[in-house]
């Protein structure tokens, strides 16, 4: 049994996620997550959101409530959609935890120690119209590298290159629009990165498998221009991790906090502690220091292209810095980016699917196939509503759920309701389990090398291949002639249905667990051999027909959630 540590990029606070946030993090990182303990394996899946920040203090401005109070509710709101959509976390934890404003800390106090923090002076803008220091994202104005006009002080969406506030050209308060920011001296701790170029080269360049999307990111940030630059790791910011020196102060910082960016990735580690701490767990080191047994734990992260610098870079930089035996990452797992019906989502604008809006409309598995079956993965995909309800209505209704319709319905009709007896396994059946054989071996290639899509396609030649079987072996034909035969065909296709439910339920757990529960089986052992699986439900044993496993999308249905969802979500 192997040890599988997967996590999630942790969803920001400040609203609803939208389809394209699920599809490039929490969705495949559950998808990989279900499979490996299908398989039998030892998972431990940790997520959480992302709590501080100008964002955060901004939205619960808006919302007219203390941030505290604000990130407590929406870390619940967003844990009820997760738990809508099914995503099987053994913990869903909060980057504010006490857990994390100590771990946080003392990985300050360690990097400081090891000689890698410096104390800098420097310039910051501070709007007077806001009162405030305007940090990362709440300044725009012209990228200095590709003259983008519209770039954020932390990163320029055109160009990705990470920017510091004061690099903009014409900055203006994203907060006022207000152009009378003036520039202040501050004192700030930085991380001195730059050093650590070498090890982080060498690591990054040891993985070779990883996909080319991801190390031609981290290859950019430490090759390009000056290489890899220092990075500030605290803010004039009153909501966030107090800077402390572990436990002690740190003289001089008094009022200020750690930025965003440094604490959000430790949390995949003090999410482990929560987990222990709410009583889920009883060990946290054994997934996270390679002293004390995690190592032999393989660790996966999920994310979008946009986080890959502070996964490869940044975080490691502070583990490294550490000195301490931290669990590095094995493997990262980062994808593109799902564009919305001929545009871009857009959280301001309200345009696109955004996730509790997606569970208005329709349960979870529809969503989940769709998005999982075109995940971004080599490219930027896109959803459109047409394609949707094709995608919808061909695999998931003309494809699986019509399978378990007949089959089950035909059996009732012509044997009753269990397993019937009777007839033996021809040439058709030989082919049809050499096929499948084959094909769920392919699936499990490309499950354990998380290509997302391939499994996707793999998944539904399996449920094809039934169909194409029934289709060809017509139960209700050799019924009148040769009912032992109808008989052994029937008893096969329940089977299969069982099979399906165990090799889908990563996919669509919902209908799996229907489809188990139809066929009364609490066998989900993954099918070592084919043949063998398909023998699980003996003759005798009873079923029952479930209700419609997949409906059907109507035209009148599409046309108005196209409508619907063009743009400016409603309250
Ligand atoms: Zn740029």
């Amino acid at each position: 049994m192997a040890r599988h540590l997967i996590t999630s990029a942790i969803p920001y606070i400040n609203g609803i996620k939208h389809l394209g946030n699920l599809v490039g993090s929490q969705l495949p990182a559950d998808l990989f997550a279900r499979y490996q303990r299908g398989r039998g394996h030892e998972v431990l899946f940790l997520c959480a959101t992302d709590e501080h920040g100008t964002p955060a203090e901004l939205a619960a401005a808006q919302a007219g409530k203390p941030v505290a109070e604000f990130c407590a509710e929406m870390h619940e709101t967003q844990a009820e959609i997760a738990r809508g959509f099914r995503l099987s976390f053994d913990h869903f934890g909060r980057s504010s935890s006490p857990q994390n404003h100590r771990l946080t800390q003392a990985f300050a106090a360690r990097l400081d120690e090891a000689g890698l923090i410096e104390e800098r002076v420097e310039t910051q803008i501070y709007s007077k119209a806001d009162g405030r220091y305007l940090p990362d994202r709440y300044i725009e104005g012209t990228c200095p590298n590709c003259g983008f006009e519209s770039a954020r002080g932390d990163q320029c969406d055109n160009c990705t290159k990470q920017l510091d506030p004061v690099d903009l050209i014409n900055p203006r308060s994203v907060i006022s629009g207000s152009t009378d920011l003036e520039p202040r001296e501050t004192k700030h701790l930085y991380l001195k990165q730059s050093g650590m170029r070498g090890q982080l080269s060498e690591w990054i360049d040891g993985k070779t498998d990883w996909p080319i999307l991801t190390t031609s990111i981290a290859k950019k940030w430490l090759n390009d221009g000056d290489g890899l630059q220092d990075r500030g790791i605290t803010r004039d910011l009153d909501w966030g991790i107090p800077v402390k020196k572990g436990e002690n102060e740190w003289p001089g910082m008094e009022g200020k906090v750690f930025y965003v960016w440094f604490d959000a990735p430790i949390e995949y580690i003090a999410c482990a502690q929560e987990w222990v701490d709410a009583g889920k767990g009883a060990d946290w080191e054994r997934w996270w220091r390679t002293d004390l047994g995690a190592d032999d734990v393989r660790y996966t992260q999920f994310m979008g292209k946009d986080n890959v610098p502070f996964h490869t870079l940044s975080f490691p930089a502070t583990i490294f810095g550490s000195g301490e035996p931290w669990k590095l990452v094995d493997y990262i797992k980062s994808f593109n980016y799902l564009n919305y019906d001929g545009g871009q989502f857009s959280t301001s604008r309200g345009r696109g699917v955004f996730m509790d809006q997606a569970l208005e409309v329709l349960p979870a598995d529809y969503w989940r196939w769709w998005l999982l079956s075109h995940a971004p993965e080599s490219s930027d995909a896109e959803f459109t509503w047409e394609n949707f309800q094709q995608s919808v209505n061909k695999d998931l209704a003309d494809v699986l759920g019509n399978f378990v319709s007949r089959v089950t319905k035909f059996c009732r009709s012509k044997f009753g309701e269990e397993v019937p007896a009777g007839g033996a396994y021809g040439a058709r059946e030989e082919q049809l389990i050499a096929d499948l054989e084959r094909r769920v071996r392919a699936y499990e290639g490309h499950m354990d090398a998380i290509e997302v899509r391939k499994a996707a396609a793999e998944l539904r030649a399996i449920w094809v291949a039934g169909n194409e079987y029934l289709q060809d072996a017509a139960p209700w034909a050799s019924f009148k002639s040769d009912p032992e035969a109808a008989a052994m065909q029937i008893r096969l296709a329940l089977n299969l249905i069982r099979l399906y439910a165990v090799l889908s339920a990563p996919f669509i757990p919902d209908a799996s667990a229907q489809l188990m529960e139809a066929m009364r089986s609490d066998d989900d052992a993954w099918p070592g051999d084919v043949a063998q699986a398909l023998t699980t439900l003996p003759v005798g044993h009873g079923f029952s027909v479930p209700d419609v496993t997949f409906r059907k999308i109507t035209d009148e249905e599409r046309e108005d959630w196209q409508t619907r969802f063009a743009g400016k979500r409603s309250a």
